[in-house]
């Protein structure tokens, strides 16, 4: 239960599916309310109903709870700042309109989109900053009434005193100093009455008594406007911590085309929720000594207070495998048997004959096999499928003498088989008196047993194959 005045919120607008940017994004937020004892709140920013891709944020919601990013407030969930859907707040923030109204810190617009873009366009030509030159700003109050009497299509502007420099604090830079001169007096609303994300994000931060704001890099300059509008209503603005932009290898912002982009691509491709949060997690925050950790030991380990990473992170698609390649061998049995149990059913009609303890088990053996979830199929293949493996190929593999000397001590000792143990000793005192390595011994049985000289141990095989169809297979190749 949280027991701070910490509150921090993840804030995606439902406009596309969550990417590698706006789940480290949820996940930074997360970890610092559990450190501190605080409540990590999900709201939904869906004001731009055209590009509403998600309706009722659903998928992130789903996607949210796969990751295992539990929040306190927010969809379905409530709290005493419900709702937690932007579009069902909207007479919130005419409230808080009209409260800048009366105070004359905004006042109206009436340029047409047609007339800016010229402006802008001229301005870049001319090598200036693209701003808006305050045409509406110097219109005399008779001009602006007679707008409004013909219903001229307006939006509202923040006016920002050009003489003011604000000051935030963030977490990773350190004070940011903001001169209000080289920023736009921005707009609060859309010519159809609804709120600009500026203003409806700024407005909820408020009156939601967000104390941290943790979100990508990429909305450093709206927090210039959205500081700007915390001193219009007098009210003391939460710290701020900008997250670095993610690039590819090559350094650039990663995009929709790099691999590993969305959740979608990343769950397809069998990554585990854990390794992605512990990756993200660890990724461009300093060093770790043991870097593969659960939300709960990353919310312990993690030192928020010397947060460092600033400039770019960059996204290594190897090390994350690494780490779910880890997480592989260190998830609870019964759960990994349920998330390969797909893949394999798929593959191999002859699942359905096993029960759950007997999939767990043959999971277990060859774990360490596989990196990602799909990869299971292959590392059990030998398994379902009895491999063709003929003795020319072995042969090929170690060599034509050790082939002939290790098949026939296996020849000698395969009929009398007792137990696998037995075998394997028998075997192994053999293969010492011939100066044969073990190793290569093992891998001869490996090629018959499932055509790999990598895998599980040959005890582990015969305990998987069984006694009989395991001699059998050997015998085939002999
Ligand atoms: N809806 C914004 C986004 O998805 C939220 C930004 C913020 O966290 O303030 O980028």
């Amino acid at each position: 239960m949280a027991n701070s005045t910490v509150r921090v919120r993840f804030a995606p607008s439902p406009t596309g599916l969550m990417h590698i940017g706006n789940i480290r994004t949820a996940l930074m937020n997360f970890l610092f309310a559990k450190k501190k004892n605080g409540t990590f709140i999900v709201r939904i920013e869906d004001t731009d109903p055209e590009r509403n891709f998600d309706p009722g944020a659903q998928k992130i919601i789903a996607d949210l709870e796969w990751l295992g990013l539990t929040f306190t407030e927010g969809p379905h969930v409530n709290g005493p700042y419900a709702p937690y859907f932007q579009s069902q707040r909207m007479a919130i923030y005419q409230e808080k309109l009209n409260d800048l109204i009366a105070k004359k810190l905004v006042y109206p617009c009436f340029c047409t989109q047609e007339e800016l873009d010229k402006k802008r366009e001229r301005q870049i030509a001319l090598k200036r900053p693209p701003r808006y030159d305050g045409t509406c700003l110097k219109r005399s109050v008779e001009e602006v009434e007679k707008l409004f009497d013909n219903k001229t299509p307006f939006i509202w502007r923040m006016y920002l005193n050009q003489e003011t420099t604000i000051i935030i604090n963030d977490i990773t830079h350190g004070d940011i100093k903001f001169e209000l001169k080289n920023f736009s007096d921005f707009p609060l609303t859309r010519q159809n009455g609804t709120f600009t994300f500026m203003f409806a994000n700024f407005v909820d931060d408020m009156v939601m008594e967000i104390s941290h704001v943790l979100r990508g890099e990429d909305h450093l300059t709206n927090t210039a406007g959205q500081a700007a509008l915390y001193q219009a209503f007098g009210k003391k603005l939460p710290i701020f911590w900008h997250l670095p932009v993610i690039c590819n290898k090559t350094g650039k912002k990663l995009s929709k085309r790099d691999f590993g982009f969305s959740l979608n691509d990343l769950r397809e491709a069998g990554f585990l929720p854990e390794a992605l949060c512990n990756y993200l997690a660890i990724t461009g925050g300093g060093s770790f000594k043991q870097e593969i950790m659960s939300l709960e030991e990353l919310a312990k380990t993690m030192n928020f207070d010397q947060a460092h990473s600033s400039g770019r992170v960059k996204y290594d698609i190897d090390k994350l495998t690494w780490i779910n390649h880890k997480w592989i061998d260190r998830y609870d049995p019964e759960k990994l048997a349920d998330v390969c149990l797909p893949y394999l059913e798929k593959t191999f009609d002859q699942v359905k004959n096993l029960d759950k303890k007997q999939i767990t088990t043959l999971i277990q053996t060859i774990k360490t096999d596989f990196e990602k979830l799909p990869q299971v199929v292959d590392a059990l293949r030998f398994y379902f499928e009895r491999p063709t493996v003929t003795l020319e190929m072995i042969e090929n593999q170690l060599g034509n003498d050790v082939t002939e000397q290790i098949k026939t001590i296996i020849q000698n000792n395969i009929t009398s088989i007792n137990t696998t143990d037995e075998f394997i000793k028998s075997i192994k005192i053999e293969s010492k008196q011939q100066e044969i390595s073990l190793k290569q011994t093992f891998s001869f049985l490996r090629l018959c047993l499932m055509n790999s000289i990598n895998g599980p141990s040959i005890h582990d095989l015969f305990e998987m194959l069984g006694n009989q169809e395991a001699t059998e297979r050997i015998k085939t190749v002999l």
